[in-house]
């Protein structure tokens, strides 16, 4: 397969074209980006790990029955992935409590819920990713019914699915933001990326911080955690 011109570059990731129409190549970067793009620095591995996570996870989410867009990883940073139309709502379900859960409600971080919540935001940088409900997201012609629905029940499964397998390598899922997106026969399937940038992961002794919060809170050891976890789920993987 060849790689195409570049249509589309994000604050993690870009987006190329091959010459086969329903396919694109992803190349992780390791710049970062928090708080809508006003904190930028580099995350050094972070795109190799971002994409050899993205991909373990979305193979085995495949086998539990989710269909998402990962195909094959050419290298430590590039993967084909199915074309598909990005559904423009961020997925967020939670566990735990944390992040804007816990300052948008006054509540300390580190509740365990007894279900998971579920919310989406409007995927626009323009106007800061607002958070919307599922009535305002069909108002808004963003998806319709059914794909809303399917959407909301395949993120409940990969939350199971995640959560039980986390807790395997001894890290908690305390939160996490997916993508979906629509395939050219209107499929709708797990998109973007799984990978410390988009999860909550906490350490399931300690609490340890594993994940991006290192550096939007300038805790230090941000490359170690993402490596951390890596290495956690690699020796996993390994196993089998
Ligand atoms: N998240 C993300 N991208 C975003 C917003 C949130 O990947 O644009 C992830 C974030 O890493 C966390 C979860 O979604 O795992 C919940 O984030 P929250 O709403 O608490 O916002 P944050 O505090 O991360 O801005």
């Amino acid at each position: 397969m060849k790689k195409l011109e570049q249509i589309y570059e994000g604050k993690a990731k870009k987006v190329f074209r091959t010459d086969d129409p329903e396919r694109f190549i992803v190349e992780y970067k390791d710049d970062a980006t928090a708080f809508n793009g006003q904190k930028k620095g580099t995350i050094l591995g972070k795109g190799s790990i971002n994409n050899r996570m993205t991909n373990l996870l979305m193979q085995m989410l495949e086998k539990h029955g989710v269909p998402t867009h990962f195909v094959e990883e050419l290298n430590d940073r590039e993967t084909v992935v199915k074309k598909v139309e990005i559904v423009p709502l961020e997925v967020i379900i939670r566990n735990i409590s944390a992040g804007h859960f816990a300052s948008n409600y006054g509540v300390e971080e580190g509740i365990v819920f007894e279900h998971p919540t579920i919310e989406f935001s409007y995927k626009n940088d323009d106007l800061g990713d607002p958070l919307i409900n599922s009535y305002h997201a069909l108002a808004l012609k963003l998806a319709t019914k059914e794909e809303i629905d399917t959407i909301i029940r395949l993120s409940f499964k990969v939350d199971e699915v995640l959560q039980e397998f986390f807790l395997t390598v001894g890290i908690k899922l305390v939160d996490f933001k997916l993508e979906f997106g629509r395939t050219s026969d209107g499929t709708i399937i797990l998109a973007d990326e799984i990978s410390p940038d988009t999860c909550r992961l906490w350490d399931k002794d300690t609490n340890e911080k594993l994940d991006k919060d290192r550096f939007r809170r300038d805790l230090g050891n941000v490359e170690d955690a993402y490596q951390e976890v890596m290495s956690r789920l690699l020796a996993k993987s390994a196993e089998k």
